[in-house]
């Protein structure tokens, strides 16, 4: 009986298993015919200044719209694209056309700066150095204006790798940014060693904000650490006007979240972005 039991657990095990290899490797065919299509389209999160209460960035979030099953969001892809390696031709993707689109703001005076993330297979593909200085002289983008987003935890991979490629893309006038900064296992000692633009305080800590004291001390020695060091500092996931009173206060520099706006489509962003400066002016 016992072994029956048994029996039966491992089929289910089993069954579930194979489900997900076969749900992934279905996803791996719709992501090779998603690039050569036109299923990808980035979205735009605004960033917002907390001083000048101006938006003054976008991050660039993908989305799939999948012929069958509506609108993906990284969640369903990325880890897949990741594990085959197809990242490299999404990220190839993402860059260029957050680039043009970057180009187009900057086309129309409008001052923003894009984020785009990195993922680690990209990082340190070999080529990502080519790869942005091509798009920055191409689209002759004002130095300081793109900015790549890369965790900690990718970062330490290989540090004389990701130190050298630091400092090359930052000569080129290119930023990086710490994402979802105080999830990883890294030391301190890096903020020292690579030459980074930007901490990006993960959402975990700004959601336990009006709860925790521990994340209020958390976030309040971020910001006063990122201000010593003379970095920029967003925090991720602003949801409530109490968390946003709290980063003000505590004089942390940028904000997105929610409370301002999720990602939008590129023609609702600038529209968004029109009509939160118009409210300033006026
Ligand atoms: P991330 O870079 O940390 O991006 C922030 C994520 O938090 C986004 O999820 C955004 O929609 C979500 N978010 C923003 N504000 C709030 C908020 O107030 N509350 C909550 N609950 N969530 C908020 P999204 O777009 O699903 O992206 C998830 C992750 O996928 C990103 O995390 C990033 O690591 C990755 N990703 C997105 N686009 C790309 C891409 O083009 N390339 C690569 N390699 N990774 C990407
Ligand atoms: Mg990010
Ligand atoms: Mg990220
Ligand atoms: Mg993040």
């Amino acid at each position: 009986y016992a072994k029956t039991k048994q029996g039966d657990k491992i089929q289910v095990f089993n069954n579930a298993l194979l489900n997900t290899f076969k749900e992934d490797a279905q996803i791996e065919r719709d992501l090779q015919t998603a690039l050569r299509g036109r299923e990808f389209e980035l979205y735009y999160q605004p960033l917002k200044d907390l001083k000048t209460r101006t938006y003054i960035g976008a991050e660039a979030l993908i989305r799939w719209h999948h012929p069958k099953k509506g609108v993906l969001y990284p969640g369903a892809f990325i880890d897949i694209a990741e594990q085959t390696g197809l990242i490299n031709a999404i990220g190839t993707w993402v860059l260029e056309a957050a680039c043009r689109q970057l180009n187009l703001w900057q086309h129309h005076q409008i001052d923003i700066s894009m984020h785009v993330n990195v993922s680690a297979r990209q990082f340190f593909s070999g080529n990502l150095f080519d790869q942005v200085w091509n798009l920055v002289s191409r689209y002759r983008l004002q130095p300081g204006s793109l900015i790549l987003e890369i965790t900690e935890t990718e970062l330490m991979e290989d540090i004389d790798y990701a130190t050298n490629l630091c400092t090359e893309l930052s000569e080129l006038g290119v930023g990086l940014a710490i994402d979802d900064f105080g999830t990883g296992y890294s030391s301190m000692r890096y903020l020292k060693q690579f030459p980074i633009s930007k901490l990006k305080i993960d959402r975990s800590f700004i959601s336990d904000l009006t709860v925790s004291r521990e994340s209020r001390e958390i976030v309040s020695a971020i910001i006063a650490m990122a201000s010593a060091l003379n970095i920029s500092l967003t925090a991720e996931g602003v949801e409530t006007k109490e968390q946003e009173d709290f980063l003000s206060e505590h004089k942390c520099h940028q904000a997105q979240g929610f409370l301002y706006s999720p990602a939008l489509r590129e023609s609702e962003f600038s529209q968004f972005l029109f009509k939160s400066n118009h409210e300033m002016i006026h």
